[in-house]
């Protein structure tokens, strides 16, 4: 990779989103670190500083058009260019404590939450994608989750689950439409991941758990798309 990369990553200031932001940090790639809230974000960029990494900071809550296409703004403003996206931003609102079933979940349980994992990496790929082709060069990256395999779907986590299997749809579309490979769009199952989402009792360190998008956000241009992978390995729909 000769030139320097430019990475945006949703949902950065905290969880898998900001150990994604340290990973490609530290191979050199410019990351934007993007949160819904500004301070949030800014005290995540600070912690990083205390590491030595220095990244941008450009607030997107990802439920907002006029938010993203602001953010989107900024980032050319700054870099002119976008070379690579992680729809890492993601609610949880009907997990098993939650009683949610298909059967009584409320219809605004699963709008919301079809709003920002959906139509929020939507937004975001929709308003990357021209930025990508100026240099004919782009990796997004979409966290799916296991949750969202059809081929593995079960009761509980309704909202969650109906989200994320059509985050996967994202994925197969865009891959389709953008034709050539040089745009790369690939779903990815982190594990389960000790954060707030996660929960304590998780098995993955956030470390662990980002490795396999860090490894889709900067892979080689013989690389694949449209697949979805865990442990950088393909798995089923
Ligand atoms: P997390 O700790 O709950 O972090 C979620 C992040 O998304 C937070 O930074 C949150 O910001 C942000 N966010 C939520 N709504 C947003 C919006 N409208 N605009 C911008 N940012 C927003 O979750 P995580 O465990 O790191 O999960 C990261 C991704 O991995 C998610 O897509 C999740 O579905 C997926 N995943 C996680 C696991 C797991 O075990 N942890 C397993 C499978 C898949 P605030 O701080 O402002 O709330």
């Amino acid at each position: 990779m000769s030139e320097t990369r430019i990475a945006l990553v949703t949902g950065a200031n905290r969880g898998i989103g900001l150990e994604i932001v340290r990973q490609l940090s530290r191979m050199g790639i410019i990351a934007v670190l993007s949160g819904r809230d500004k301070e949030k974000a800014e005290s995540a960029a600070s912690k990083l500083k205390s590491e030595g990494i220095e990244v941008a900071v450009v607030p997107i809550d990802v439920d907002s058009d006029s938010s993203v296409a602001d953010g989107m703004k900024q980032i050319e403003g700054l870099f002119g260019r976008l070379d690579i996206l992680v729809n890492n931003a993601a609610i949880l609102t009907d997990g098993p404590d939650s009683g949610a079933t298909i059967a009584n979940v409320s219809v605004e349980t699963i709008a919301n939450t079809f709003n920002t994992n959906v139509l929020g990496p939507l937004r975001l790929i929709r308003a990357a994608i021209p930025l990508m082709e100026r240099n004919d060069y782009g990796r997004i990256v979409n966290l799916s989750s296991s949750l969202g395999q059809l081929t593995e779907m079960g009761g509980g986590w309704p909202a969650y689950r109906i989200s994320k299997a059509s985050l996967n749809v994202l994925t197969r579309m865009f891959a389709a439409e953008t034709g050539s490979g040089k745009i790369k769009v690939n779903s990815v199952d982190p594990g389960w991941v000790k954060t707030q989402m996660g929960g304590p009792n998780a098995q993955l360190s956030v470390e662990e758990g980002a490795e396999t998008a860090v490894w889709l956000a900067t892979l080689d241009d013989d690389g694949p798309t449209g697949g979805f992978f865990r442990d950088k390995k393909a798995i089923a729909w």
